[in-house]
């Protein structure tokens, strides 16, 4: 693939990340996505297109809106960014053709998801159920549709049991059918066994980061520490790095 069809795909996927944007932000506070055109959550001031260009405006702007100089949040261009980059990987990985779509959608909900969840503890319906589809699809367009399904069943099967055995034993809600779903549509994604080690990395990286969130916050252990953006750093890194966690598998005499 030659260079300038990344510099498109960064391009794109920056452009597709400030709709993500817009999503973060309208999607749990149950606004219109399409009307009205964006605007300054502090003044209102509506935003001009010139000013709405992804990662160049913020800088253009040096982070302030430019009618009430309130500071824009860094969230907008890291996501333009991060989307961006994550479309140049997966140009890299699967070239154009239905995967990339498939894997775009993978990753873009993944980022819609953990930035909503980690600010309302909430994980959209209408981003994970899909994607529990598009993921079944993309394993069975590339003859894994077992695999597909048993790693949808297995993902959300395993934390609609962690659910079902936290609620009775913790007498709270431990796992969100948000997660189930979040986990199910990962599932559908890596497939299974790839499932696993999705699983695995993200409950690691959430009982890390969570120890850590409770020893510097002095917050006590009941405190709600969102699942959902641990679980999505855990099932892209799978993606990502699945031809390395492929020959893992195998050093340890798995062979799939
Ligand atoms: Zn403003």
């Amino acid at each position: 693939m030659h260079f300038p069809y990344y510099i498109f795909a960064f391009a794109f996927g920056s452009a597709v990340g400030s709709f993500l944007n817009v999503l973060i932000y309208r999607l749990p506070r149950q606004l219109s996505i399409v009307a009205p055109h964006s605007f300054c959550p502090k003044c209102r001031k509506a935003i001009r297109w010139y000013e709405n260009i992804p990662i160049i405006s913020f800088i253009g702007l040096r982070g302030k809106c430019s009618g009430c100089s309130s500071r824009i949040s860094l969230r907008y261009p890291v996501i333009e960014a991060l989307t961006g980059l994550l479309f140049v990987y997966t140009l890299s990985r699967f070239g154009f053709g239905i995967n990339f779509l498939f894997i775009a959608y993978f990753f873009c909900g993944l980022i819609v998801i953990t930035f909503i969840d980690f600010s309302f503890q909430v994980i959209p319906d209408m981003i994970s159920i899909p994607g529990i589809f598009f993921g079944i699809a993309f394993q069975a367009i590339n003859g894994n549709f077992f695999a597909g399904l048993f790693g949808m069943l297995f993902g959300g099967g395993l934390i609609l049991f962690i659910r079902v055995i936290g609620g009775k034993v913790y007498k709270k809600e431990v796992m969100g059918l948000g997660d189930v779903y979040l986990t199910a549509m990962i599932g559908a994604f890596v497939g299974f066994p790839f499932i696993l080690p999705a699983i695995f990395l993200g409950a690691l990286i959430g009982a890390i980061l969570g120890i850590l969130y409770i020893t510097s916050t002095h917050q006590n252990r009941e405190s709600p520490i969102p699942f959902g953006p641990f679980l999505s750093l855990g099932g892209a890194s799978v993606v990502i790095f699945e031809p390395y966690i492929y020959k893992l598998f195998t050093l340890l005499g798995i062979y799939l």
